[in-house]
């Protein structure tokens, strides 16, 4: 039995591996829309992350050659800064992170990392120097322990127990009846959006990147689970920079800067106040959105006292 036990210990691991690492591609390409067109270049040196500077140069990029979707786009995030990116749907907000894990390279232009382009630098180095809070994470079919410390392999219970506190995930975890042991996933214990993106939120913590990408909820929150989302977003973007995807506007009231994407270009830019003030598209943007989250609450309230 010892001799059949050991070989059957082993597949056991190798199966695990193997599954963890096709959970971990098709991750990759469902949230990310990966074409795995892009290669190291010969002698691609490793990316230093000095100061956490991020520059995109004039950059345009089209999916397909005949249709542009961004037709020169400027920005700077200075170091431990935020920028939020705005605008319809199809804009191309998404396409903007991306572009910065270099899922995709520029047609013409550039992106900077502390004044490397990122075509310069190894993919390993440019995505282990980057984190992303996507807005729908998929877990994996194993513990919220396991699902946490995914974000740091060798972080302590402790560790792990503090980056869910931060991430405002804490207490739901304890309260479960396997705690921190609870399997989840598709095959475990089914969690909501706002708890999903909580675990991936504390996962984040953990990996403490320079640099971070939030890649904010489309699907509406209850105003309470958003809060707690927001507290906890807070936490991971305090010092690091932020680029914050906004599909919609809850987020980008805090940021040093929103960009207003329309047709391929920035049509407006500033702080959320100043932008408002200004009357313009993100204005409207901003009193559309609000009618319509005030609409859902009341909804929301008129079925809680059926
Ligand atoms: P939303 O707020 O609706 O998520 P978005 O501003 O993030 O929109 P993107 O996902 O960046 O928009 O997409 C911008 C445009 O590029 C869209 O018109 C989309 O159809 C197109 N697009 C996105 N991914 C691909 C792809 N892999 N191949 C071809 N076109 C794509």
């Amino acid at each position: 039995l010892m001799q059949l036990s050991i070989p059957l210990n082993f597949i056991g691991f190798v199966y695990r591996e193997i599954r963890q690492a096709i959970t971990d591609i098709e991750q990759m390409f469902d949230l990310l829309d990966v074409a795995p067109e892009v290669t190291d270049r010969p002698g691609a040196k490793p990316l230093k992350v000095t100061q956490g500077h991020v520059r995109f140069d004039n950059v345009v990029f089209a999916y397909e050659t005949d249709r542009p979707i961004l037709k020169g786009v400027t920005f700077d995030i200075p170091a431990g800064r935020t920028v939020a990116v705005v605008g319809p749907s199809g804009a191309g907000k998404s396409t903007i992170s991306r572009l910065l894990f270099r899922f995709y390279d520029v047609r013409e232009g550039a992106i900077l990392i502390d004044g490397q382009d990122v075509r310069d630098v190894t993919q390993e180095s440019l995505r282990a120097a980057i984190g992303m809070v996507p807005q729908d994470t998929v877990l994996f079919n194993d513990t919220i322990a396991y699902n946490i410390r995914y974000g740091r392999p060798d972080a302590s219970q402790e560790d792990v127990r503090r980056a869910a506190e931060l991430a405002q995930i804490a207490d739901f975890i304890e309260s479960l009846p396997q705690g921190y042991d609870t399997v989840v996933g598709e095959r475990g214990l089914k969690l909501s959006g706002g708890e999903k993106q909580r675990v991936a939120i504390a996962r984040t913590i953990l990996k403490a990147p320079p640099i971070l990408i939030l890649d904010e909820a489309t699907s509406a929150l209850d105003t309470h689970t958003e809060q707690e989302i927001q507290a906890a977003l807070d936490q991971v973007s305090r010092g690091r920079t932020t680029l914050v995807i906004a599909h919609r506007l809850s987020t980008v009231i805090g940021a040093d800067e929103i960009i207003v994407l329309r047709d391929g270009r920035i049509a407006e830019r500033g702080t959320h106040g100043a932008l408002l003030a200004a009357g313009g598209l993100y204005a409207d943007m901003w009193n559309r959105q609000r009618e319509a989250t005030e609409a859902e609450e009341r909804l929301r309230r008129a079925r809680e006292q059926d």
